[in-house]
């Protein structure tokens, strides 16, 4: 099973993405997490992204489909993929279903994640990210138990330098204009696109999401 979580910055994507895999036993595959880690490493690839997302902006479509490949093809056949902030533009989806279809898979279904821009710009200002484990939490909504302490790991936790206001209002404007057209590039094609209304708890808007992933299994 090959699934898309689609949505803009800040719905809550890889908040719901961690819990699902974690159940299902899938692949979270996070294309922003894969960035950021390439970043700490200093790689060719991390170094050639850190202005882009500095910025708010894409990272160049062959960049992140090369770094999509290479990563897919470490993960076990047959397990459950859930891709995290990818695609983002028509050309990475088109390389997407490539990439697949190499593999014998295609994408089943597409879960839009739905909330206004008000609940997104507060949600990413109170965002706090564990660089070490990867774990989020939010100072409104999800507060770590001691303050800019991960929970799980100890790590010190930061406030992502792109969850600035001015790069949070350019990554909401990348967002309109280069991804949000995928909902109609995938909105009646063969994977169904099921849309979640994501400004709710977040455990009410898992069980929105664990009925939409069943229902196109
Ligand atoms: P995305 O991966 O879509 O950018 P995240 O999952 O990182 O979004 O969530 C953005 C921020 O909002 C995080 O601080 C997270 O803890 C918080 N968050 C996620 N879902 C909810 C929710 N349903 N209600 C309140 N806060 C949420
Ligand atoms: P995210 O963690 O998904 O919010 O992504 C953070 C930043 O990484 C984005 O603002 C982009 O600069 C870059 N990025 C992540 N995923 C992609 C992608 N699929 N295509 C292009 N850029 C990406």
């Amino acid at each position: 099973m090959v699934i898309i979580l689609l949505g803009p910055p800040g719905v809550g994507k890889g908040t719901q993405a961690v819990r699902l895999a974690e159940e299902l036993y899938a692949a979270h595959v996070s294309t922003g997490d894969l960035l950021r880690a390439a970043r700490r490493e200093g790689t060719e690839l991390g170094q050639k992204a850190q202005a882009y997302m500095d910025a708010g902006d894409l990272v160049p479509d062959e960049l992140i489909l090369g770094l999509v490949r290479e990563h897919l093809a470490g993960i076990e056949p047959g397990t459950a993929v859930l891709f995290d902030g990818f695609p983002r533009t028509t050309a990475q989806a088109d390389g997407l279903g490539g990439v697949l279809g190499e593999l014998g898979r295609r994408v089943d279904g597409v879960i839009l994640f739905e909330a206004p821009d008000e609940t997104l710009v507060k949600r990413l200002s109170g965002r706090r990210s564990c660089p070490d484990c990867g774990a989020v939490y939010n100072v409104y909504y999800n507060p770590p138990g001691a303050e800019d302490t991960c929970d799980r790991c100890g790590g010190s936790l930061v406030h992502r330098a792109d969850d600035a206001p001015d790069t949070v209002t350019r990554r909401l404007e990348v967002y309109r204009d280069q991804t949000a057209p995928l909902v109609a590039h995938y909105d009646g094609q063969a994977a169904p696109l099921v849309r979640v209304r994501a400004d709710r708890a977040v455990d009410d808007v898992y069980a929105d999401f664990r009925e939409a992933v069943e229902g196109v299994r």
